[in-house]
Protein backbone atom coordinates (compact mmCIF):
# COMPACT_ATOMS: atom_id res chain seq x y z
CA UNK A 1 0.00 0.00 0.00
CA UNK A 2 1.44 3.12 -0.91
CA UNK A 3 1.36 6.40 1.29
CA UNK A 4 1.23 10.22 0.67
CA UNK A 5 1.17 11.70 4.07
CA UNK A 6 1.21 16.09 4.03
CA UNK A 7 3.47 16.90 6.99
CA UNK A 8 4.18 20.57 9.04
CA UNK A 9 7.18 19.70 11.56
CA UNK A 10 6.77 18.31 15.00
CA UNK A 11 3.17 16.86 14.99
CA UNK A 12 4.35 15.08 11.32
CA UNK A 13 7.22 14.31 12.91
CA UNK A 14 5.73 12.23 15.77
CA UNK A 15 2.61 11.17 13.85
CA UNK A 16 5.36 9.30 10.67
CA UNK A 17 7.09 7.78 13.38
CA UNK A 18 4.30 5.66 13.78
CA UNK A 19 3.28 5.46 10.05
CA UNK A 20 6.68 4.03 8.50
CA UNK A 21 6.20 1.28 11.89
CA UNK A 22 2.91 0.18 10.28
CA UNK A 23 3.65 0.55 6.32
CA UNK A 24 6.22 -0.41 4.45
CA UNK A 25 8.68 3.17 4.64
CA UNK A 26 9.79 2.83 1.15
CA UNK A 27 5.96 3.02 0.14
CA UNK A 28 5.80 5.64 1.88
CA UNK A 29 6.36 9.65 1.10
CA UNK A 30 6.17 12.98 2.91
CA UNK A 31 5.18 16.20 1.53
CA UNK A 32 7.09 18.31 3.82
CA UNK A 33 6.38 22.25 4.40
CA UNK A 34 8.57 24.79 3.64
CA UNK A 35 7.54 28.29 4.40
CA UNK A 36 8.73 28.91 7.66
CA UNK A 37 12.19 28.00 5.81
CA UNK A 38 14.39 31.30 7.02
CA UNK A 39 18.06 32.17 6.41
CA UNK A 40 20.07 32.37 9.45
CA UNK A 41 23.75 33.37 9.91
CA UNK A 42 23.55 32.90 6.47
CA UNK A 43 22.37 29.06 6.31
CA UNK A 44 19.62 27.90 5.02
CA UNK A 45 17.57 26.26 7.99
CA UNK A 46 14.21 24.10 6.31
CA UNK A 47 12.88 23.28 10.19
CA UNK A 48 9.62 21.43 9.29
CA UNK A 49 11.79 18.95 6.97
CA UNK A 50 14.47 18.76 9.74
CA UNK A 51 12.24 18.00 12.62
CA UNK A 52 10.96 15.27 10.35
CA UNK A 53 14.30 13.89 9.22
CA UNK A 54 15.44 13.97 12.78
CA UNK A 55 12.83 12.26 14.14
CA UNK A 56 12.91 9.30 11.51
CA UNK A 57 16.32 9.13 11.75
CA UNK A 58 15.94 8.70 15.78
CA UNK A 59 18.03 11.29 16.49
CA UNK A 60 15.47 14.12 17.37
CA UNK A 61 15.28 16.07 20.81
CA UNK A 62 11.91 14.58 21.29
CA UNK A 63 11.80 16.61 24.77
CA UNK A 64 12.57 19.77 23.76
CA UNK A 65 10.44 19.20 20.09
CA UNK A 66 13.28 20.31 18.05
CA UNK A 67 16.23 20.43 17.02
CA UNK A 68 18.74 17.25 17.73
CA UNK A 69 19.29 15.21 20.92
CA UNK A 70 22.82 15.38 22.58
CA UNK A 71 23.08 18.85 21.10
CA UNK A 72 25.95 21.50 22.20
CA UNK A 73 25.60 25.21 21.71
CA UNK A 74 29.00 26.51 20.94
CA UNK A 75 28.91 28.03 17.36
CA UNK A 76 25.85 30.03 18.25
CA UNK A 77 27.14 31.19 21.32
CA UNK A 78 30.12 32.68 19.86
CA UNK A 79 28.01 33.94 17.31
CA UNK A 80 26.16 36.15 19.93
CA UNK A 81 29.42 37.07 21.43
CA UNK A 82 30.47 38.33 18.10
CA UNK A 83 27.22 40.16 18.06
CA UNK A 84 25.77 38.38 14.94
CA UNK A 85 22.14 36.85 15.24
CA UNK A 86 21.17 34.35 17.71
CA UNK A 87 17.40 34.74 18.42
CA UNK A 88 16.61 31.65 16.43
CA UNK A 89 18.53 28.76 18.03
CA UNK A 90 20.53 26.36 16.23
CA UNK A 91 22.67 23.75 17.67
CA UNK A 92 26.29 22.70 16.64
CA UNK A 93 25.14 19.37 15.57
CA UNK A 94 22.13 21.06 13.30
CA UNK A 95 24.10 24.00 12.34
CA UNK A 96 26.40 21.05 10.13
CA UNK A 97 23.99 19.75 8.25
CA UNK A 98 22.46 23.49 7.38
CA UNK A 99 26.04 24.30 6.48
CA UNK A 100 25.76 21.22 3.98
CA UNK A 101 22.22 22.13 2.66
CA UNK A 102 23.38 25.76 2.03
CA UNK A 103 26.50 24.52 0.30
CA UNK A 104 24.54 22.46 -1.83
CA UNK A 105 21.70 24.73 -2.47
CA UNK A 106 24.38 27.60 -3.58
CA UNK A 107 25.86 25.26 -6.08
CA UNK A 108 22.75 24.86 -7.49
CA UNK A 109 20.68 21.93 -6.19
CA UNK A 110 16.87 22.27 -6.28
CA UNK A 111 15.85 21.74 -2.63
CA UNK A 112 14.65 18.48 -3.43
CA UNK A 113 17.56 17.11 -4.21
CA UNK A 114 19.44 18.51 -1.25
CA UNK A 115 16.36 16.73 0.67
CA UNK A 116 16.77 13.51 -0.94
CA UNK A 117 20.55 13.38 -0.35
CA UNK A 118 19.76 14.04 2.97
CA UNK A 119 17.37 12.06 3.84
CA UNK A 120 19.75 9.04 2.31
CA UNK A 121 22.80 10.19 4.60
CA UNK A 122 20.75 9.59 7.40
CA UNK A 123 19.10 6.54 6.11
CA UNK A 124 15.96 7.33 5.70
CA UNK A 125 13.53 4.82 3.91
CA UNK A 126 10.58 6.61 2.48
CA UNK A 127 10.78 9.84 0.30
CA UNK A 128 11.18 13.48 1.88
CA UNK A 129 9.78 15.56 -0.56
CA UNK A 130 9.61 19.60 -0.06
CA UNK A 131 6.19 20.93 -1.13
CA UNK A 132 8.17 22.92 -3.55
CA UNK A 133 11.37 24.03 -4.45
CA UNK A 134 10.28 27.42 -5.43
CA UNK A 135 10.28 30.19 -2.52
CA UNK A 136 7.05 30.19 -0.59
CA UNK A 137 6.92 32.12 2.58
CA UNK A 138 4.46 32.32 5.57
CA UNK A 139 3.49 35.88 6.74
CA UNK A 140 0.83 36.12 9.27
CA UNK A 141 -1.14 39.76 9.89
CA UNK A 142 -1.40 41.06 13.64
CA UNK A 143 -2.83 43.41 15.42
CA UNK A 144 1.00 44.62 16.12
CA UNK A 145 1.84 44.43 12.59
CA UNK A 146 2.64 41.75 9.76
CA UNK A 147 5.56 39.67 10.40
CA UNK A 148 7.54 36.59 8.74
CA UNK A 149 6.64 33.37 10.50
CA UNK A 150 10.11 33.06 12.61
CA UNK A 151 9.42 36.78 13.61
CA UNK A 152 6.44 36.04 14.72
CA UNK A 153 6.46 32.27 16.26
CA UNK A 154 10.20 32.03 17.59
CA UNK A 155 11.12 35.73 17.94
CA UNK A 156 8.24 37.30 19.32
CA UNK A 157 6.88 33.52 21.11
CA UNK A 158 3.41 33.65 18.57
CA UNK A 159 1.78 35.98 21.25
CA UNK A 160 -0.14 38.25 18.82
CA UNK A 161 -3.45 37.02 17.42
CA UNK A 162 -3.44 35.95 13.51
CA UNK A 163 -6.05 37.84 11.61
CA UNK A 164 -4.57 36.31 8.52
CA UNK A 165 -2.28 34.10 7.15
CA UNK A 166 -0.71 34.36 3.35
CA UNK A 167 2.12 32.74 1.65
CA UNK A 168 4.56 35.24 -0.21
CA UNK A 169 5.53 32.43 -3.39
CA UNK A 170 2.17 30.48 -3.77
CA UNK A 171 0.79 31.90 -7.19
CA UNK A 172 4.34 31.25 -8.68
CA UNK A 173 4.79 27.94 -6.65
CA UNK A 174 5.15 24.22 -9.01
CA UNK A 175 5.12 21.46 -6.64
CA UNK A 176 8.56 19.88 -6.25
CA UNK A 177 9.36 17.07 -8.60
CA UNK A 178 7.80 13.89 -7.54
CA UNK A 179 4.89 15.67 -5.38
CA UNK A 180 1.98 15.03 -7.54
CA UNK A 181 3.59 11.77 -8.31
CA UNK A 182 3.51 10.93 -4.86
CA UNK A 183 -0.54 11.91 -4.70
CA UNK A 184 -1.27 10.03 -7.71
CA UNK A 185 0.18 7.02 -6.64
CA UNK A 186 -1.11 6.73 -2.99
CA UNK A 187 -3.85 4.27 -2.28
CA UNK A 188 -4.11 6.88 0.62
CA UNK A 189 -3.63 10.24 1.16
CA UNK A 190 -3.16 11.52 4.76
CA UNK A 191 -3.12 14.89 6.44
CA UNK A 192 -0.90 14.92 9.28
CA UNK A 193 -1.46 16.16 12.93
CA UNK A 194 -0.24 19.53 11.80
CA UNK A 195 -1.15 23.08 12.28
CA UNK A 196 -3.73 23.72 9.79
CA UNK A 197 -2.63 27.13 9.13
CA UNK A 198 0.85 27.28 8.51
CA UNK A 199 1.94 24.09 8.59
CA UNK A 200 -0.62 22.32 6.29
CA UNK A 201 -1.73 25.86 4.70
CA UNK A 202 1.18 26.43 2.72
CA UNK A 203 1.14 23.02 1.27
CA UNK A 204 -2.08 23.05 0.09
CA UNK A 205 -1.40 27.21 -1.03
CA UNK A 206 0.77 25.11 -3.96
CA UNK A 207 -2.22 25.19 -6.44
CA UNK A 208 -1.59 22.10 -8.45
CA UNK A 209 -0.92 20.62 -4.43
CA UNK A 210 -4.43 21.66 -3.86
CA UNK A 211 -5.75 20.78 -7.56
CA UNK A 212 -4.46 16.91 -6.73
CA UNK A 213 -6.33 16.72 -3.25
CA UNK A 214 -9.54 17.67 -4.86
CA UNK A 215 -9.43 15.82 -7.65
CA UNK A 216 -8.15 12.53 -5.38
CA UNK A 217 -9.65 8.91 -6.10
CA UNK A 218 -8.31 7.59 -3.13
CA UNK A 219 -9.33 8.40 0.46
CA UNK A 220 -7.67 11.46 2.12
CA UNK A 221 -7.80 11.04 6.15
CA UNK A 222 -6.55 14.38 8.59
CA UNK A 223 -5.63 13.81 11.80
CA UNK A 224 -6.91 16.62 14.24
CA UNK A 225 -3.86 18.67 15.84
CA UNK A 226 -6.48 19.37 18.74
CA UNK A 227 -6.78 17.22 22.35
CA UNK A 228 -10.26 18.06 23.82
CA UNK A 229 -10.32 21.51 21.57
CA UNK A 230 -6.56 22.34 22.70
CA UNK A 231 -3.60 22.04 20.64
CA UNK A 232 -1.04 19.78 22.52
CA UNK A 233 1.79 22.43 21.60
CA UNK A 234 1.77 25.56 19.84
CA UNK A 235 -1.13 27.83 18.54
CA UNK A 236 -3.39 25.87 16.77
CA UNK A 237 -6.42 26.56 18.70
CA UNK A 238 -6.27 30.10 19.17
CA UNK A 239 -5.90 30.27 15.28
CA UNK A 240 -8.47 28.07 15.09
CA UNK A 241 -10.49 30.24 17.44
CA UNK A 242 -9.92 33.38 15.10
CA UNK A 243 -9.51 31.95 12.08
CA UNK A 244 -12.52 29.78 12.25
CA UNK A 245 -14.28 30.70 14.55
CA UNK A 246 -13.86 27.89 17.25
CA UNK A 247 -11.96 24.59 18.35
CA UNK A 248 -14.65 21.62 17.99
CA UNK A 249 -13.83 19.20 15.59
CA UNK A 250 -16.28 20.82 12.46
CA UNK A 251 -13.88 23.76 13.05
CA UNK A 252 -10.43 22.08 12.04
CA UNK A 253 -12.67 19.91 9.62
CA UNK A 254 -13.55 22.99 8.08
CA UNK A 255 -10.37 24.07 6.97
CA UNK A 256 -9.66 21.28 5.05
CA UNK A 257 -13.35 21.66 2.99
CA UNK A 258 -13.73 19.60 -0.02
CA UNK A 259 -10.61 17.84 1.01
CA UNK A 260 -10.54 15.11 3.45
CA UNK A 261 -13.44 12.47 3.55
CA UNK A 262 -12.61 11.56 7.31
CA UNK A 263 -11.42 13.37 10.27
CA UNK A 264 -9.24 11.33 12.99
CA UNK A 265 -10.07 12.83 16.27
CA UNK A 266 -9.57 12.33 20.26
CA UNK A 267 -12.13 10.54 22.37
CA UNK A 268 -12.13 14.23 24.89
CA UNK A 269 -13.52 15.61 21.31
CA UNK A 270 -16.17 12.96 20.61
CA UNK A 271 -19.00 12.90 19.80
CA UNK A 272 -18.48 15.41 17.09
CA UNK A 273 -20.85 16.40 13.78
CA UNK A 274 -18.78 17.20 11.17
CA UNK A 275 -19.36 18.70 7.78
CA UNK A 276 -21.62 16.38 4.73
CA UNK A 277 -19.04 14.10 3.62
CA UNK A 278 -16.20 13.78 6.59
CA UNK A 279 -16.42 10.90 8.83
CA UNK A 280 -15.59 10.88 12.32
CA UNK A 281 -13.56 8.43 13.64
CA UNK A 282 -13.06 8.78 17.26
CA UNK A 283 -9.60 7.08 18.88
CA UNK A 284 -6.38 8.09 21.27
CA UNK A 285 -4.59 10.79 19.05
CA UNK A 286 -2.08 11.47 21.90
CA UNK A 287 1.02 10.42 20.73
CA UNK A 288 3.09 10.09 23.75
CA UNK A 289 5.09 6.90 22.95
CA UNK A 290 5.71 4.86 19.73
CA UNK A 291 2.86 2.16 20.19
CA UNK A 292 0.67 5.39 20.85
CA UNK A 293 2.14 6.82 17.33
CA UNK A 294 1.97 3.25 15.77
CA UNK A 295 -1.67 2.81 17.12
CA UNK A 296 -2.59 6.33 15.82
CA UNK A 297 -1.11 5.31 12.36
CA UNK A 298 -3.13 2.12 11.97
CA UNK A 299 -6.47 4.25 12.89
CA UNK A 300 -5.72 6.15 9.89
CA UNK A 301 -5.28 3.20 7.99
CA UNK A 302 -8.50 1.47 8.89
CA UNK A 303 -10.38 4.65 8.54
CA UNK A 304 -9.07 5.33 4.97
CA UNK A 305 -10.68 1.66 4.50
CA UNK A 306 -7.58 0.08 4.32
CA UNK A 307 -5.85 -2.39 6.84
CA UNK A 308 -2.27 -2.67 6.45
P1 LIG B 1 5.55 22.51 13.80
O1 LIG B 1 5.70 22.82 12.35
O2 LIG B 1 6.81 22.02 14.43
O3 LIG B 1 4.84 23.57 14.58
O4 LIG B 1 4.64 21.22 13.88
P2 LIG B 1 3.30 20.76 13.21
O5 LIG B 1 2.50 21.84 12.61
O6 LIG B 1 3.58 19.54 12.40
O7 LIG B 1 2.59 20.23 14.53
C1 LIG B 1 2.09 21.10 15.50
C2 LIG B 1 0.78 20.51 15.96
O8 LIG B 1 0.99 19.18 16.39
C3 LIG B 1 0.18 21.25 17.12
O9 LIG B 1 -1.01 21.89 16.72
C4 LIG B 1 -0.08 20.15 18.15
O10 LIG B 1 -1.34 20.29 18.76
C5 LIG B 1 0.01 18.89 17.33
N1 LIG B 1 0.44 17.75 18.10
C6 LIG B 1 1.63 17.58 18.72
N2 LIG B 1 1.65 16.41 19.39
C7 LIG B 1 0.43 15.83 19.19
C8 LIG B 1 -0.17 14.62 19.62
O11 LIG B 1 0.41 13.83 20.36
N3 LIG B 1 -1.44 14.37 19.17
C9 LIG B 1 -2.12 15.23 18.37
N4 LIG B 1 -3.36 14.92 17.98
N5 LIG B 1 -1.58 16.40 17.94
C10 LIG B 1 -0.33 16.68 18.36
CA1 LIG C 1 6.58 24.49 11.23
Amino acid sequence: MRVAVLAGGVGGARFLKGLVAVVDPGNTSIVGNVADDIEVLGLHVSPDLDSVLYTLAGLADEERGWGRADETWNALTTAAERGGEAWFRLGDRDIGLHLVRTQLLREGAPLSEVTERLGHAYGLECALLPATDDPLRTFVETPAGTFSFQTWFVARGHRDEVHAVHFAGAPEARPAPGVLEALEAADVIVIAPSNPYVSIGPILAVAAIRDALERRRVPCVAVSPLVAGRAVKGPADRMLRTLAGGTTPAHVASTYGGLIDALVIDEADAPAELPRGVRAVVTRTLMTDDGARRRLAQAVLDAAGAPA
